[in-house]
């Protein structure tokens, strides 16, 4: 397959930009290029340093964006801050936060019903499936912290330059980068990640086509700071202000800020904006302080395709999602950055075929194309919902969350006839969902199994029969694999739960990928668990069996 494209950036002519591109002498080198440093081109610098492969992240802008978007991070995306090296450096929520939104007169007038995201689930039984909660910091907050730990694990992040074109062929990726100054060079990668937003241009140089609910309306929104703290006495952050000459979505980034998202498209000049401010407030004596404006898309589109050759797209540019409290915007991308993080790596490093960076598409197309349908599932977006997903049974957050599974060929046996998401209690250990969480005894601490995985791959089994299945698998395909023995390197605090949650019998065995899913799963030990075991990773790793 010829996989050479040529971006058709701006109104220049592609073979002009081409041309451009070989005439100018390659500068610079690097195994991953990841173009656009907002959260989830960040993120992707982060997992991929984290990986030990060597990346450049660049980004047309001087810093992050000034409105802040994002607020609300998932207990899952915590769980992979946490393995990187965040755990200390994003303040969680407290343990049973949810987003809690009210339809409200104003904020000081009458409060009137308060609205729920997933109503089904009011009296759904509280289960521990994370050690970790998730966190409510401003995007513009958090893009540094991301960008500091990216940095640390040797991500070479450059602000001020933009990718003004690229093209690649069958062993890489060329791209023309500009810098602030006008200076422009190359850059050869092996690959490309287009974390580019939802206007990629990348996608669009591509071809790859979108599909979905469209365009729902153009959003304006105003960014202010007011001491408002007392109406979040209750817990409630989000409100609809439902005035006869004014709806709107006002919500705060719990730091003081503000912003008020207008549901019509007037364009306001500062003093109607502060006149709508101190209308949703329903109070005109407090000091209104207005930070900026905004102006974006609410739309919702999921690209066909999540990979082109050497080119993947993570983030908005593969599925723009409306923002929702389920936090399927930002979350859904820095997930896509952390499933492509390993694969990226395992092939730069030899271990895998390219074959394992075809599982990319096929398990994060189907996550997000269950995220667009859920929302419009949802009463928050039901009314523009336009007919799509209108049969669509509503999921459980926890199911969503912990429990979307994952069907290629990087898991073994996950077959067509299993649900798309379940609660992981339910999953019991099933090959293509999260591994689940559980407290562990281990060197005397009490540690999640989460803490177990994320580096490298795993076999947790109870039988030292497994030892020799673990060294000689490992061996053969050149790949390290280790072993953690239950009742030895650790020991569960509640052992039925663990077996039950695992799936697992006294002789079975779970094998863990590097991202903590579950590859494969043999509940007892096999005739021949070497033949067994060796298989199984051959198969879930794209193995190339030479060793390096
Ligand atoms: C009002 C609002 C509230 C939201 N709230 C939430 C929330 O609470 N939770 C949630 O999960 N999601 C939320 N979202 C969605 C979330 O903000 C986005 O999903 C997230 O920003 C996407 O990140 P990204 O890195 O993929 O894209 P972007 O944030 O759009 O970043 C793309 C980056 O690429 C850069 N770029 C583009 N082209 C080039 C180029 N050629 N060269 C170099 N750089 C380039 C851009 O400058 C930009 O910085 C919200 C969105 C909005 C609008």
């Amino acid at each position: 397959m010829d996989h050479t494209v040529i971006a058709r950036a701006g109104n220049e002519p592609a073979a002009r930009r081409s041309a451009q591109i070989m005439g100018v002498n390659v500068k610079d080198t690097t195994s991953v290029l990841v173009v656009g440093g907002s959260l989830v081109g960040l993120s992707a610098g982060m997992f991929l340093g984290w990986n030990g492969v060597s990346t450049v992240v660049v980004e047309k802008h001087a810093s992050s964006s000034e409105h802040p978007r994002a607020i609300g991070y998932t207990p899952r995306t915590m769980e992979l801050f946490r393995a990187a090296g965040l755990a200390d450096r994003v303040p969680p929520a407290p343990a049973d936060f949810r987003l809690k939104r009210a339809r409200v007169e104003s904020l000081a007038g009458e409060w009137r019903e308060q609205t729920d995201w997933t109503p089904e689930q009011r009296d759904v039984q509280i289960i521990e499936y994370s050690l970790s909660s998730g966190a409510a910091i401003a995007q513009d907050r958090l893009e540094p912290i991301l960008r500091e730990r990216a940095n640390e694990l040797g991500a070479d992040v450059r602000f001020n330059t933009e990718l003004i074109n690229f093209e690649q062929d069958a062993d890489g990726v060329t791209a023309l980068l500009r810098e602030r100054n006008g200076a422009e060079y190359t850059l050869r990668a092996a690959y490309m990640v287009a974390a580019d937003g939802a206007r990629s241009s990348i996608r669009e140089a591509l071809g790859i086509e979108r599909k979905g609910r469209g365009h729902i309306r153009t959003m304006l929104s105003v960014l202010f700071r007011a001491p408002l703290q007392q109406y979040l006495e209750k817990g409630i952050t989000q409100f609809e202000i439902d005035q006869p000459d004014l709806k709107a979505f006002l919500t705060t980034y719990n730091d003081g800020r503000w912003v008020l998202m207008f549901h019509d498209e007037v364009e306001r000049d500062t003093q109607q904006l502060r006149q709508s401010i101190i209308k949703s407030i329903g109070r005109s004596d407090l000091p209104v302080d207005i930070i900026t404006t905004g102006r974006w898309e609410l739309e919702a589109l999921v690209a066909e395709s999540f990979s082109s050759g050497r080119v993947f797209l993570a983030g908005d540019s593969a599925h723009t999602l409306p923002p929702t409290r389920g936090g399927y915007g930002a979350n859904t991308g820095i997930q896509d950055a952390h499933n492509l993080a390993w694969k990226l790596a395992a092939v730069l490093s030899g271990e895998s075929t390219s074959r394992l960076l075809d599982t990319y598409h096929a398990e994060r197309h189907p996550v997000s194309w269950l995220r667009h349908q859920q929302i419009f599932a949802r009463p928050d977006y039901r009314a523009v919902a336009n007919g799509i997903a209108v049969d669509e049974p509503i999921i459980s957050d926890d199911a969503m969350e912990f429990g979307q599974l994952y069907r290629s060929t990087a898991v073994i046996g996950a077959g067509p006839d299993l649900p798309p998401a379940l609660p992981p209690n339910q999953w019991a250990g099933q090959p293509g969902t999260r591994a689940p969480h559980l407290w562990v005894s281990k060197d005397g601490l009490t540690i999640s199994t989460l803490d177990l995985f994320q580096c490298g791959w795993v076999l947790l089994a109870h039988d030292q029969l497994w030892l020799p299945a673990v060294a000689q698998a490992s061996e053969a395909l050149g790949i390290e694999l280790r072993c953690v023995r239950v009742g030895l390197d650790i020991v569960p605090l509640d052992e039925a739960a663990f077996r039950l949650a695992f799936g697992l019998r006294d002789s079975g065995a779970s094998l863990i990928r590097p991202d903590g899913f579950i590859a494969w799963r043999s509940a007892e030990l096999p005739a021949d668990p070497v033949h067994a075991l060796t298989d199984a990773l051959r198969t879930a790793s794209s193995a190339t069996g030479v060793r390096t």
